[in-house]
């Protein structure tokens, strides 16, 4: 039998492994998070061709008896070097690659998640400061429905009303539940995250659009607030750890 696997993979991370290895993350349509060993110094063609955000054909070699995996071949399609000429591209970029990298364990339907981060990072080679940090709220959007783990924009997560289309709707930090306003208990302190109308609309619209639309939503600086507080704080959720989506 063959030991050698092939994958359609895009690269997540790489981090020095030892004295001249490296360790390197992969999401892969196959098997979702992979992790493999790259050997050779600093002049070696793969270490080139293994860095992050680029995509391609992944040729490893598994181990079985040492169940260790190494990297015998990466033939790189997609490199997006528009990723790294912009800082907050880049910021936006490790996010999404954290995020998904946190998902570890996770079952199933690993093409369509390869294909939501391709998505997000080619519109990411385009996006200025602003759009850059949308485009990642859009992507923990539809990540999140991705895990199962969204609450609906329609009915509240603990009594089950319908929403009115002009309420106000709030999203709880800690059950990382939407809540209509009387569930949403009085004093809301800071575990509650405003929801406006204007930002439910939009969260509508960035779920079905390709991220390489999203530029024609715009929305007003009271809403962008929300919205960015909304995504760090799922972001958060998801990485077990404070985050602060579109700040330095
Ligand atoms: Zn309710």
């Amino acid at each position: 039998m063959s030991r050698n696997q092939r994958y359609t993979a895009l690269v997540l991370r790489v981090r020095p492994q030892g004295e001249s290895n490296r360790e390197a993350f992969f999401l892969t349509a196959e098997e979702g998070i992979l992790r493999a060993t790259l050997y050779g110094g600093p002049k070696s063609k793969l270490r080139s061709q293994v860095a992050p955000w680029h995509a391609g054909r992944l040729l490893v070699y598994h181990d079985p008896v040492r169940d260790s995996r190494k990297i015998s071949d990466f033939d790189v399609e997609s490199w997006k070097p528009g990723l790294r000429e912009l800082y907050d591209r880049t910021a936006s970029a490790m996010t999404l690659a954290e995020i998904i990298l946190a998902a570890q364990g996770g079952g199933g339907g690993w093409e369509q998640a390869l294909a939501l981060a391709g998505e997000s990072l080619s519109a990411l080679e385009e996006a200025d400061e602003n759009e850059a940090v949308f485009l990642l709220i859009q992507f923990i959007w539809r990540w999140l429905d991705f895990l199962g783990q969204r609450p609906s924009l329609d009915y509240c997560s603990s009594c089950a009303c319908e929403y009115p289309p002009d309420g106000v709707l709030w999203y709880s930090r800690y059950e990382g539940s939407l809540l209509c306003p009387s569930c949403a208990h009085s004093p809301r302190g800071d575990d509650y995250l405003e929801l406006s109308p204007g930002l439910r609309r939009w969260l509508g619209i960035a779920d079905s659009i390709a991220p390489g639309n999203l530029r024609r939503y715009t929305l007003d600086a009271s809403l962008a607030g929300q919205a960015r507080s909304l995504g760090s704080a799922i972001a958060g959720g998801l990485l077990g750890r404070k985050i602060r989506i579109g700040e330095i």
